[in-house]
């Protein structure tokens, strides 16, 4: 292994920045189309020596007072505050996404470290007193050894900060795997961790594509994996890490639905609607790119009011504090995305606003595309069935909630979903009833904060934990449950065959 040049976004193993400049891929900036640094691709030996390094580092950690481990965060947390416009800026420069919103996913990803720092609580376990005659018993939660998570480009610092605070504060050592086409802000941030006092080879971080993946899915000493990312490639990570006999959970994609019904606020709908669906240029898993209207009026009133306020909707730079909305996060993504809204107009749909002709002066080369509006949105079409992730709002319309409930319920993803109502027995019918993991009642994004747990149903994920919250202190973690007899002074017990009862 050699250092990195400059240039090369390396991989920080065992405390130290390395790169293995065998196989690198260009970073792009989203925004100019241009790349000035590339991003080492890890070798199958890089990743196993970051495995080698985590493991190695295990024991002592798994022994530091849960406290300690507690401060770390603590510190961290200052840290990230006050390093907060560099990541932004690193966010903004890879994803294209503008900087305030950036900041947002940033001090999401900070809550998730503050909640960590509350571990000692998490892990106080469960005890009974006088189960038998002087006999307790108790369950703890022991860390599980090295743990890996792998992440998407569309935030980059937030959801590595779902999986690793969480994960070490519990004990556990780390191997991250970020995006190969957003990887600085991570690598930025556990160069902090070490700084808050991490110990070296706690928190690894490898930058690489599916071979570095499969290297962590197929390593015996890998316990858990934590994947966030694309379904086909959540469903195969799942598979491959049961099959090595890990503990995996895997999020994968979502096309989520907004019910408007006749009797919502539409003006405040309407604007909730524009920030969900084109909100960082619609590359969000819990984006609304599907708006189901009950009735035509609404229908009408909702394509009428996006309309107009997509006309004030500014495209441009990330860095632009006037910009609403960025580029697209590659030019391959940027095409697929035309292609999709392509397959709309050729499916029938009514194209209300075409984004596609877009030009942004100055940044000709960027991957801007603008927000794009359908009208008749039917369930069989492709930009109904399928995750667009970009800017595309389509709107479907039926006669009444249950018609759109069962449009739901019947599609193949269920991450989050909206309804927009003034009715309390609609909005409960609703929370009760739909297939969906994450549910907003007038919240169009309804995401969990960090002391709930996040996740979707259906093939929005697949394992039995949520990520962060509640659920990741019990997936990096395992149940022993002790039972423990001190007999008084003189009792001798008899043999016994039967089985233990309290009889
Ligand atoms: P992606 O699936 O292409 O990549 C995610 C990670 O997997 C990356 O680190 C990548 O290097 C790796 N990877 C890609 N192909 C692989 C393969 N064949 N084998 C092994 N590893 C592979 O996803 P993306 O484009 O980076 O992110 C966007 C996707 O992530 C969208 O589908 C979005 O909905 C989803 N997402 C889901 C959530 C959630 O919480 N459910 C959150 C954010 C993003």
């Amino acid at each position: 292994m050699n250092h990195a040049p400059l240039s090369t976004i390396g991989h920080l193993i065992d405390g130290q920045i390395v790169a293995d400049t065998e196989r690198t891929q260009p970073v792009f900036n989203p925004a100019t189309g241009q790349s000035h640094t590339r991003v080492a691709l890890a070798s199958p030996a890089t990743v196993q020596a970051a495995i080698a390094s985590a493991e190695a580092a295990f024991p002592a950690w798994r022994n530091t007072p849960p406290l300690k481990r507690a401060r770390t965060m603590g510190q961290l947390k200052g840290l990230l505050e006050a390093n907060a416009d560099q990541i932004a800026a690193l966010i903004t420069a890879e994803h294209g996404k503008v900087l305030s919103d950036a900041h947002g996913e940033l001090q999401r990803g900070i809550e998730n470290v503050e909640y960590a720092s509350y571990v000692p609580e998490l892990l106080k376990g469960e005890h009974s007193r006088n189960v038998g005659p002087g006999i307790d018993s108790w369950s703890e939660f022991q860390p599980l050894g090295v743990c890996a998570g792998i992440t998407p480009f569309n935030f980059p610092a937030m959801v590595p900060l779902w999986m690793w605070p969480m994960a070490v504060a519990c004990g556990n050592t780390f191997v991250l795997k970020p995006s190969e086409r957003a990887p600085s802000s991570a690598l930025f941030i556990a160069q902090l961790a070490l700084e808050a006092g991490l110990p070296p080879g706690v928190l690894n971080v490898v930058q690489g594509d599916k071979r570095a993946v499969d290297t962590l899915l197929q390593d015996p000493r890998v316990k858990a994996v934590s994947f966030v990312g694309s379904t086909p490639v959540a469903e195969s990570i799942y598979a491959t890490g049961c099959q090595h006999g890990k503990r995996v959970q895997a999020l994968g994609g979502a096309k989520n639905h907004a019910i408007v019904m006749p009797d919502a606020d539409l003006p405040n709908a309407v604007r909730a609607l524009m920030g969900a669906a084109y909100g960082s240029c619609g590359e969000r898993c819990m984006a609304i790119p599907l708006v189901v209207a009950v009735g035509d009026a609404v229908g009408d009133a909702v394509v009428a009011g996006l309309k107009a306020e997509i006309a004030r909707l500014k495209v441009g730079p990330g860095t632009d504090p006037r910009s609403d909305m960025g580029p697209l996060v590659s030019r391959q993504h940027f095409e697929s995305v035309k292609a999709y809204v392509d397959s709309g107009v050729a499916e029938g749909a009514t194209l209300v606003v075409d984004g596609r002709t877009l030009q942004v002066e100055g940044h000709e080369e960027g991957y801007f595309l603008g927000a794009c509006l359908f009208d008749h949105v039917q369930p069989g079409m492709k930009i109904y069935q399928e995750e667009i992730f970009g800017p595309v709002l389509g709107v479907v319309r039926v006669a009444t909630l249950e018609a759109a409930m069962q449009l739901i319920n019947d599609h193949e993803y269920g991450n989050g979903t909206c309804l927009f109502t003034r009715d309390g027995e609609a909005a409960r019918y609703f929370t009760d009833h739909i297939q969906v993991g994450m549910v907003g009642v007038n919240v169009p994004l309804p995401v969990p904060v960090a002391s709930h747990s996040f996740g979707g149903w259906k093939r929005s994920l697949f394992g039995d934990l949520h990520a962060y919250g509640p659920d990741a202190v019990r997936f990096y973690t395992r149940r022993k449950t002790i039972t423990q007899r001190w007999p008084s002074a003189g009792v001798r017990e008899g043999t016994v065959f039967s089985f233990p009862s309290s009889h």
